[in-house]
């Protein structure tokens, strides 16, 4: 086999590997078209590239639509299903909820094993930006900025934890909205008991947004990835979401249909409506720190207002608009660097040079579903006393002194 740059070359050493699975030309030529397949065809040259043994065939096997390997040994035939299922040994979910499926339903319901592959998706994801990023001269990134640091210190640390809220509610907002105008008359008084007393009401009612409420809800904030150039700035929340969770089925069926229905090229591009929800869920997320940023633009705080982007993925590998304005953002600088120089000693085209970094960026991003759902799928179904950190229940205490007596 020639060790080749070409995708189309590593096409025939992929399909042969798999001759038994009888796959016809046609079913690859329309799998060829999914985002999915980009992972086989990855420079291998590129280290971040290169996947673990288990996460291929994690990946490989979810792609073509197979079962997972038998790792639990409780594989049972289901009404409605070709493949023998195996059923999640902790005792979280129940009845349809608790079976494994081929694409990793039940992993992603809050099935605790898995949760390490989770967050390791997350991360990924976070530092694909960072690296993307650096590639750029001129871009500056941070991964995970304090919000204190991203409102220039405007509130302090304390401040920030009280207002910005991982999870508000809409009360919660528009009070958010009052005291942050509140704060900022405070600001204009004159110095005196008359401004004293109005930072100890605007104090009060901040205390007030945290009192009588449960500890998720106490849960602050935080960006993922801040970018800045010039005076141009770009803050990220990066999240991937599964499309096929129990609250997401119907909707994901009906876009689909559309989609598959429509001749409208706008119907046909739109994204995933687990991306949608996710990014309205984000947005109302960042309604309040948006509306700060605004604010300190018309101050005169702030010399331009900074896009917030949430950068949601399906764990299909389905990328959302947000992905793609990241993407742009960093592509469009990276070009403008290059055309600015004079020509290369390599005579490589800048246009060539951003098309290679914009397919890079994708890829990579592909590749971090890949990893997620390999590490998630190895975790899924496995008893809570084999987790770390985790203890099967303590016998009953007749049970106890049966066994000591
Ligand atoms: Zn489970």
């Amino acid at each position: 086999m020639r060790c080749t740059r070409s995708g189309r070359r590593l096409y025939t050493p992929i399909s042969a590997r798999v001759p038994v699975l009888a796959l016809t030309k046609t079913w690859w030529q329309r799998a060829q078209r999914t985002k999915g397949n980009t992972v086989f065809f990855a420079r291998l040259s590129d280290h971040d590239n290169r996947l673990l043994p288990e996460e291929f065939v994690c990946w490989t096997r979810r792609f073509l639509q197979l079962p997972p390997l038998t790792r639990l040994g409780n594989a049972l035939p289901r009404a409605h299903y070709d493949y023998d299922m195996e059923e999640c040994l902790g005792e979280h979910n129940e009845a349809e909820d608790s079976w494994l499926d081929i694409y990793g339903t039940h992993d992603n319901s809050q099935c605790a094993p898995t949760m390490h592959g989770k967050h390791k998706g997350h991360t990924l994801l976070k530092y694909v930006v960072d690296r993307f990023a650096r590639m750029v001269p001129g871009v500056r990134s941070q991964v995970e900025p304090h919000t204190h640091d991203i409102l220039d210190g405007q509130y302090s640390e304390a401040d920030c934890r009280r207002l910005f809220r991982k999870y508000p509610s809409a009360a919660h907002s528009k009070t958010v909205k009052e005291i942050t105008d509140e704060l900022d008359k405070v600001r204009a008084m004159p110095a005196g008991q008359d401004r004293d007393a109005a930072a100890a009401a605007a104090n009060a009612k901040m205390e007030a947004l945290n009192t009588n409420i449960t500890q998720k809800d106490r849960k602050s904030v935080r960006l993922d990835v801040q970018l800045c150039h010039g005076s141009d700035e770009l803050l990220i929340d990066a999240t991937i979401t599964h499309s096929l969770s129990k609250s997401a089925r119907q909707a994901e069926c009906k876009r689909t249909l559309e989609r598959l229905q429509s001749g409208i090229a706008r119907v046909k591009d739109l994204p995933a409506r687990a991306i949608e929800t996710a990014r309205a869920k984000k947005q109302r997320t960042y309604g309040p720190l948006v509306y700060i940023l605004k604010k300190q633009v018309v101050d005169g705080r702030r010399p331009k207002e900074p896009l917030v982007e949430p950068m949601a993925v399906t764990t299909f590998g389905e990328l959302g608009p947000g992905c793609t304005l990241v993407q742009e953002w960093l592509a469009m600088r990276l070009k403008a660097h290059l055309l600015a120089q004079s020509a290369r000693p390599d005579g490589r085209d800048p246009a060539k040079i951003t098309g290679r970094f914009r397919a890079d960026f994708r890829l990579a991003i592909v590749m971090v579903c890949a990893r997620r759902a390999a590490a998630m799928q190895l975790g899924s179904g496995l008893p809570h006393a084999s987790i770390r950190g985790l203890r099967p229940p303590a016998p009953a205490v007749d049970d106890f002194i049966a066994v000591n007596t």
